[in-house]
């Protein structure tokens, strides 16, 4: 291809200050380094990370950046080292990598890469500490090593799960982060038993996708809460069999679960970042044998607070990155699940928009409209 090893012009939303809307931009990609990728972003969807590091409230940030983690591309073009992608390949990014090679990716337990996991303060490439990410010479900084508001990103090859080439790029993107995460929060990390009852706290599509497994565990009872309101109806397409407003009760909404499960729920998977809905999360569990799973991103400031008893009285609490999905290992086999219609993904995307039109998909996730807005690249 005429691109490889030369620096692509093209266009990138570029978060300029915390909170302001994004400026679509003509930025400058530097070619992939020692196994680095570049890839062309077809479609990229918002979730709700990126807008906690955009509004930097509650999050450190660095500007400018290109956010955007959610995504499908195809590779452009591979650095030296590289062997595993090759460019035409079909490609999910992922904001957590699988080197192959560190204690916990040889682990069949940990997707905790030591190299490659979750770094939300790094905001250049790996390998020599720079951005690929230019305007007029000066740096633009990435995101969670995948910065895909952008025609073209770079990634280390770790990051990159190869997918089904048959997959359609439009759908399966919202497998890369949100839907796969709450998915595998409940299939490998709460694990219900046949019959059980599951609460999931946050009804977005991370929390919706934490039901669609308690759906295939076969669950009985999957119990809702939101604050809003407008998630319940929605709900009911992803097995929600009932909801709870933590708002419609006058004593914390641990105790309307316990009065409604006669002592707690078997499982629950907290999906807000909301603090009080965590240690909610963990209190409603039935105790002798209930597990919760927190996959909310909590503020830079939270403390879970909740009586050691709690405990004693046999109850876990757990917490999980990506649903423990190792991306490289396991994010082909949950695309997999959707072409055998195992799994069902068009119903978490309630809205399509063009690049120009970027921050509306902001706009919707900050009136809690909707639950994916895809972001379709031409
Ligand atoms: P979203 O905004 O679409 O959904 C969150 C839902 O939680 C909303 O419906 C909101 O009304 C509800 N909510 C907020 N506070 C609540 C409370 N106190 N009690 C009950 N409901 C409450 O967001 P999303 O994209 O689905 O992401 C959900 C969370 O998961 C975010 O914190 C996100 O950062 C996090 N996340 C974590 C991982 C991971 O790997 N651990 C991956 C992706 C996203
Ligand atoms: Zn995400």
């Amino acid at each position: 291809m005429a691109t490889v090893g030369k620096v692509i012009k093209c266009k990138a939303a570029v978060a300029w200050e915390a909170g302001k809307p994004l400026v679509i931009e003509e930025v400058e990609v530097a070619p992939p380094q020692k196994m680095e990728v570049r890839i062309k972003i077809l479609y990229t969807s918002l979730c709700h990370t990126d807008v906690y590091f955009w509004e930097a409230k509650s999050q450190d940030s660095v500007f400018p950046r290109i956010l955007g983690h959610e995504a499908a591309g195809v590779v452009e073009s591979v650095g030296e080292g590289v062997t595993e992608v090759a460019p035409g390949d079909h490609v999910l990014p992922v904001f957590t990598g699988e080197c192959g090679d560190c204690a916990h990716c040889k682990s069949a337990e940990s997707n905790m890469c030591s190299l490659l996991r979750i770094n939300t303060e790094r905001a250049v490439m790996i390998g020599d500490q720079k951005s690929r990410f230019s305007i007029n010479g000066k740096p633009v900084y990435h995101f969670l090593g995948t910065s895909t508001f952008s025609e073209y990103t770079v990634l280390h090859v770790g990051c990159l799960a190869k997918i089904n080439p048959q997959a359609p790029l439009d759908k399966v993107c919202v497998l890369s982060c949100g839907i796969s995460t709450g998915l595998g929060a409940t299939l490998n990390v709460a694990k219900p038993f046949k019959g059980s009852s599951v609460a999931v706290f946050g009804l977005g599509a991370v929390g919706l996708g934490a039901a669609e497994g308690a759906r295939l565990a076969g669950a009985s009872r999957v119990i809702g809460v939101d604050l809003n309101p407008a998630r319940f109806e929605e709900a009911k397409k992803f097995g929600v069999t009932e909801f709870v407003n933590p708002k419609d009760y006058n004593k914390p909404v641990q105790e309307v679960i316990a009065e409604m499960t006669d002592g707690g729920v078997d499982r629950s998977v907290e999906c807000t970042g909301n603090i009080n809905a965590m240690i909610s999360a963990f209190e409603c569990v039935h105790d002798g044998w209930g597990v919760a799973v927190l996959v909310g991103v909590p503020h830079k400031e939270a403390v879970f607070k909740t009586h050691p008893v709690n405990f004693l009285n046999e109850r876990t609490l757990k917490g999980t990155f990506f649903g423990n999905y190792k991306p490289r290992s396991d994010l082909p086999s949950v695309v997999e699940m959707y072409m055998n219609k195992e799994l069902e993904v068009d119903k978490f995307i309630t809205h399509t928009v063009p690049f120009a039109e970027i921050n509306k998909a902001f706009e919707l996730m900050l009136k809690g409209e909707g639950l994916r807005c895809v972001i379709r690249m031409e």
